[in-house]
């Protein structure tokens, strides 16, 4: 990485929800509740945004979503030590290390949906001098029922206004219905929004967990693009339904973006003992994730977030949170 650093970041961790240690956390800033509403902590979120060395920054902010138990969490914890140890060569860290930071092994207990963000909020210095604000988001959908489907398209939706980066995790292979899904969360989006001519979003990058195919396209970000292009080429005998879902997404986005991750072995997916350490993680996985999170985080890769074409700062991003919530609460 070229001549960066991430500064920590001093908080006023003087308010009610202080942790004992002081330490950087995951904060739930939207849950939805069990009868479908959906609530903000506003407090929680001016509390990280409002920092004064934050509040006038331009803000770069990162989002993974995608259905439950998918590796999402566990990839926003290697996201976290490149954000922590960005200047080092090996950022993804010792053999031995137990991975933290968002929790990532739920087990089959119930999770909830809604939104976490990490609380350090990373100032980042681009090639360009300026430096950004970058926030990292997790996000928890089940998908599993309709009920649910319409809570993870809002989560979803959310996600996707908020960040300038949206990571969708899915497993395995891009399927019809995951591009169905996407279509309906994006539009749950857009009509939120006001209409203008530019795009509504910004970067959506697939992130295929579990490719299992690597002689027909590589893992990586190549052959993920071209496996992306193969799965969202319109053609003229395409069934009508298949080429709508495709021309909405080519609409919605101005980056579109694929990689293909390999599978990170038996322990990692199956062992309930695992807590994240590299030396039981597939080496072939560990060297793509080398790859993945410079390419998504790198300086000169971080996109400030816009907003009908206005960069938006911390204090603004803020603003547009509780704005769209409203929305959705109706
Ligand atoms: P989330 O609900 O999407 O945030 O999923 P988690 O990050 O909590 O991970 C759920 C489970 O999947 C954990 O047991 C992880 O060890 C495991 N896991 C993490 N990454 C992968 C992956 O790439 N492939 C597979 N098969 N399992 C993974
Ligand atoms: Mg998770």
């Amino acid at each position: 990485v070229t001549g960066s650093f991430v500064d920590k970041n001093v908080y006023d961790w003087s308010s009610e929800d202080e942790e004992p240690d002081g330490r950087a956390r995951p904060v739930q800033v939207l849950v939805v509740k069990d009868d479908h509403t959906f609530e903000l902590d506003e407090g929680a979120l001016s509390r990280i945004l409002l920092a004064e060395e934050l509040r006038d920054r331009e803000v770069v902010a990162i989002s993974v979503a995608g259905a439950f138990r998918k590796g999402k969490s566990f990839l926003m914890d290697f996201m976290l030590r490149f954000m922590y140890n960005q200047a080092c060569e090996d950022w993804v860290g010792d053999p031995d290390e137990p991975l933290t930071g968002f929790s990532w092994r739920g087990g089959s207990e119930r999770e909830t949906t809604g939104i976490q963000i990490w609380s350090e909020v990373f100032l980042v210095d681009k090639p360009d001098e300026s430096k950004v604000a970058v926030l990292l988001m997790d996000t928890q959908g089940t998908f599993d029922s309709q009920s649910t489907l319409r809570d993870s398209a809002t989560v979803f939706a959310l996600s996707t206004m908020i960040s300038s980066m949206q990571v969708y995790n899915i497993s395995q292979n891009v399927q019809e219905d995951d591009l169905q899904h996407l279509q309906l969360f994006t539009e749950y989006g857009r009509l939120a929004m006001e209409e203008t001519f530019l795009k509504p979003f910004q970067s959506m990058i697939f992130l295929v967990r579990d490719w299992s195919f690597p002689y027909e396209f590589p893992y990586g970000q190549e052959g993920g693009m071209k496996f992306l292009e193969k799965r969202l080429k319109i053609s003229e005998n395409q069934h009508e339904e298949l080429q709508n879902v495709r021309k909405h997404i080519h609409s919605c986005f101005t980056n579109i973006s694929c990689f293909l991750m390999p599978h990170p072995g038996l322990k990692v997916a199956t062992n309930p003992h695992f807590d994240g350490r590299l030396k039981e993680i597939d080496p072939e996985f560990i060297s793509n994730l080398q790859v993945l999170v410079p390419w998504l985080l790198s300086p000169r890769n971080l996109d400030v977030k816009e907003i009908n074409g206005n960069k938006i700062t911390c204090r603004g991003l803020l603003e547009y949170f509780k704005a769209y919530i409203k929305i959705y609460q109706g």
